[in-house]
This record gives structure tokens, sequence and C-alpha cells, in this order.
């Protein structure tokens, strides 16, 4: 088995400090002989696309859902809990890349990923603190706000109908008296979320195994798959070998353990956060905070946070502080250290930050670290595992799962269940923008260019501009989405 495969002894985050009934949950005392799907990992990926099987394709009766470790105890139990599309860092990004239709179409998948989320745990009546409030991005550097001033500008001009709900401001009082984020210079907000994602998780796995079609095993690690075209797959696990008809891969960081061929595309990163908590009975409360936040200081580094309906609030990021100590977090799975060049960055960030924080008493009660599955073009890859028909990929979800995996999943649910009756689908009908989709030239892309290219170590600089990028041209012209049509 590859280096990938989790680590035991793990430190453990704010969300999942306290024990939950599905966290060593099997459902039976051994591994089923066979079933018709086999999901790998028990992380949002994972649980998501396991709903959607069982809410959407009644076709599909047997789902096993096999996890290395507890559940939850990956990127979604270590995560900052922001339910967040990002319309201010990576679409404009997209803008220069593909075209404004083709970006915007990721910018509205993520809003409607946030909308449909809170419709199902409204629906479900599923308890995981999920409220929408705005989202303020606050820029503290002088010439960083200036391009966002620009960027704001240009997004403007594009007309487009979300941009509505974008409130903008380039005057440094209107920024700080807004975001209350001390040196502010400009600020912008708009509709957002925050949870407590493995009460989430868990509440959409104990919806499943109601159903009885989801049979969870927990300490299950798979260690490998063996294609079999009578039988269909052979998935070994420390545990024993379950048949299965479709294999969905939904393990993130470490999807190349199983599927070498995503050595270089999709990337295991480690990040850090940490709760920071006034103590009980301190005579200097702090300000309430009733936003959300990504906020880049002084020295550009980018942090991001939630307030917790607690009182505590969840904030995390600093890459910039450990991006070149590389060996620290890149190519790296062990969540059971922290990163040692950013470990110090939060204590005493909300006093330093914040007005009237400053004598507050807030201190870190918690900080963890988490492992990422980091993609070279930072999109995640949904779909078919090219060249390997009945195996699925839903991974790749780099620091920003929480608004692209609901719908991402319930896309690849789709396909999978028209794949189990024999239909044919196009990738544009599942719903998922097609730029996610899982093909052989993403991969190609990855293998044939310097890791310093991509995304992850470069600045993108490989898919700038668009028309240097004959690969994705024509992954795209391949397809009959609408998608095809925009320039
Ligand atoms: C510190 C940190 C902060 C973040 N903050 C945010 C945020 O605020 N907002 C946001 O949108 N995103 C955030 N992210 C990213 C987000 O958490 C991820 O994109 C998302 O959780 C990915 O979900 P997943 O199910 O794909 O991966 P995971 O939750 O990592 O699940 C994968 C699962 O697969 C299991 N697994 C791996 N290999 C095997 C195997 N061989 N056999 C069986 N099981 C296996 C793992 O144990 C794991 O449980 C953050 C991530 C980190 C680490």
């Amino acid at each position: 088995m590859s280096q990938y495969l989790p680590v035991g002894n793990t430190l453990k985050s704010a969300w999942i400090r306290d024990r939950q009934d599905l966290d060593n949950h099997r459902t039976t005392e051994t591994l089923p002989e066979r079933c018709d799907v086999v999901i790998i990992g028990a992380g949002y990926a994972g649980a998501a696309t396991a709903y959607h099987l069982v809410k959407d394709c009644p076709n599909i009766s047997s789902i096993a859902v096999l996890e290395a470790r507890e559940t939850c105890s990956g990127a979604t139990g270590r995560n900052g809990g922001h339910l967040r599309p990002d319309l201010y860092g990576h679409i404009p990004t997209y803008v220069d890349r593909y075209g404004v239709k083709l970006a915007t179409e990721i910018a509205e998948f993520e809003i409607a990923n946030m909308w449909a989320i809170k419709d199902t745990i409204e629906q479900e009546k599923i308890d995981c603190d999920l409220v929408l409030q705005r989202s303020i991005d606050v820029w503290c550097n002088e010439d960083a706000a200036n391009k966002a001033s620009e960027t704001y500008q240009k997004m403007r001009a594009y007309n487009l109908s979300y941009m509505k709900d974008v409130f903008f401001t380039r005057d440094p009082k209107t920024a700080e008296g807004y975001s209350g984020v001390k040196g502010a210079k400009a600020a912008a907000s708009f509709t957002a979320g925050s949870m407590w994602p493995a009460k989430f998780i868990q509440g959409l796995l104990r919806i499943c195994l109601a159903s009885g079609n989801v049979n969870l095993q927990t300490n299950t690690p798979v260690m490998q798959i063996e294609e079999d075209s009578g039988q269909g797959h052979k998935i070994h696990t420390t545990r024993g070998i379950i048949l299965a008809s479709r294999v969905i891969h939904a393990t993130n960081g470490y999807v190349s353990s199983l599927l070498p061929q995503y050595q270089r595309n999709i990337i295991p990163c480690k990040g850090i956060c940490c709760e920071i908590a006034v103590p009980t009975g301190s005579e200097s409360p702090a300000p309430l905070l009733n936003n959300t936040y990504i906020i880049r200081d002084e020295e550009r580094v980018l942090s991001y946070l939630i307030p917790r309906t607690n009182g505590s609030i969840i904030v995390g990021g600093g890459a910039a502080k450990f991006a070149p100590f590389r060996e620290q977090w890149y190519r790296n799975v062990d969540d059971s250290i922290l990163i040692d060049a950013a470990k110090d960055f939060y204590a005493g960030f909300m006093q330093r930050t914040y007005r009237d924080w400053e004598r507050s008493t807030a201190c870190i009660t918690d900080i963890w670290t988490g492992v990422m599955g980091y993609s070279f073009d930072s999109h995640p890859h949904i779909g078919t595992v090219p060249g390997h028909k009945g195996q699925f990929i839903n991974a790749g979800f780099n620091g920003h799962g929480m608004p692209l995996i609901w719908l991402g999943s319930k896309g690849l649910a789709r396909l999978v269940s028209a794949d189990f009756k024999g239909e044919q689908i196009s990738f544009g009908e599942s719903g998922i923008p097609l730029i996610f989709e899982a093909t052989q030239a993403r991969i190609d892309r990855a293998n044939n260019n310097k890791e310093e290219d991509g995304d992850i170590l470069g600045n993108g600089q490989i898919f700038l501009p668009k028309s240097t990028n004959p690969t994705l041209v024509v992954d795209l012209q391949k397809s009959v989405t609408p998608y095809a049509q925009a320039s």
C-alpha cells in the first residue's frame, strides 16, 4: 500500500473531540459479501454520495461505506465549517481562464449548493448548527485592496445577477467600521453559511442507515481494488474482501493510494485550524461576531473565520506562513502533528485583528491540522475514472469542499445510477460543472507539466491565457452540454 493511508493517533478538532454515535459504527459485525456500490471514505463526499444514492436512485439497493478510521475523521471533521461560495478568490481567476460563462456556472453552482444544503438540513431536521450570515472579505494591504476594487468593478461590469448580493467598499473608514477589523482598507460581503460539519455528516449517514440500504464499516481501510470483468470489483480491505459492481473513491487527499494515476493530480496537503474562546467566568467578555470572515492581513496572510453558536470562534488558514516549508504540508498526510511553521500564528489573533477585542482573554482552546486533496487545476475530479468503467471518483476538493460536494455528489449519484441501469447519460446531464469532469486530459495535463506549474505550488500560470491551453479547449468541445458553447 502506498504512503497515503490515513494515520492513527490524530489530533482531534473541536468538531470531533466529543464522541458521536457513528464514530466507530459497524452496521454488521463482518463485511457484507457483495453489494451494488462500495463507497470508500466516510467524509462529506462519501456521506453525501451515499445519501443521494439512497434518496434518488431506487435501482441501487445495497451500498457499503468503508472508512479507514472513524466516521468523518478526515478533512471534513477538521475544517473551518465555512459554507462560503467563493466569489472573490477563485471566480475572477476562472473568468480569466475559461471566460465569463463557464466561471459564472461555477459561481452559481457554489451558490446553489448553499441553498440546497439549507433545504436538506431543514427538511431532514439535521441538528448541525447551520446559520446563514454575511461573509465579510477584508483586505488590510493597500495594494491588495486596490486589486480587490478592480476585481469588483470588473465583475460588476459583467452584469452577473449573483453580484447583486455583493456589497463592496474601498473606503477604509467604512471597511473598518463595517467589519470590525483593525486597519481594513477594503471590505466586501455576501451571503454565506457556517455549520458543524461532523454533525451534518453523521446526520446524513444516520438517514442512510435508517433506509436499510447502507452498511457503514468504520476502521476498515481499503488496501487494493481488483477489477474482475465477471464479478465487477474485488475490494480488498484489512478485514476481508467485498465484491461490488460499482466503486466510488471518496478518499480526497488519499485518492492516489488506490488510483495512482492521480499522484500528480490530487496531492495531500495539510492545513491548520483552531478554536478560540473566552474562558468561562472571564471578566473581559469579547464582542459578539455575527458574520463569517476571510481576512487578508497587512502581510497578505489569509485567514478564514466563523463564529460558532456556542460563542467560540473557528479560525484557520495562515498558508503564507508555512508555504515555504514544503515538507511540513505538501504531500503530507500526518494529521497527528501540527504544522510547525504556523502553529503559533493564531495565538492572540482575535486581539490583534478585531476592534474591542484587545482586552479580551480569548485564547486557543483547540488547535489541529487536516489533510486536503489539492488538485493541480484547483477543481475536483468527479465522474468515471478514465479507463476504469464501474469506478468513479469524487475527490480533490482543495480547501473548498463545503460549497461543492453536496450537488457534485448528487450529480455523481445520477451518473452511477444511470451506469448501473446500463443507460448512457452525458456528464452535462449530471448538473455538475463540466470543468469538474474527471477526464484523461486533466490527468495528462498534470503528468506532462511540472508540479510548480499547477495551482498548488505555482500561481496557475499554466492556464493563462486561455488560448494557450488547447487541452482544455478540446476537452470542452467534446461535450454536448451548453458549456461547450461558452466563449
Ligand atoms: C484545516 C482545514 C480547514 C478547512 N476549511 C474549510 C472551510 O472552512 N470551508 C470549506 O469549504 N472547506 C474547508 N476545508 C476543505 C474541506 O474540509 C474538504 O474539501 C472536504 O471536507 C473534503 O471532503 P471529502 O469527503 O472529500 O474528504 P475527507 O473528509 O478527508 O474524507 C475522506 C475520507 O476517506 C478516508 N480514507 C482515505 N483513504 C482510505 C482508504 N484507503 N480506505 C478507507 N477510507 C479511506 C479518510 O479517512 C477520510 O475519512 C478545510 C480543510 C481543512 C483540512
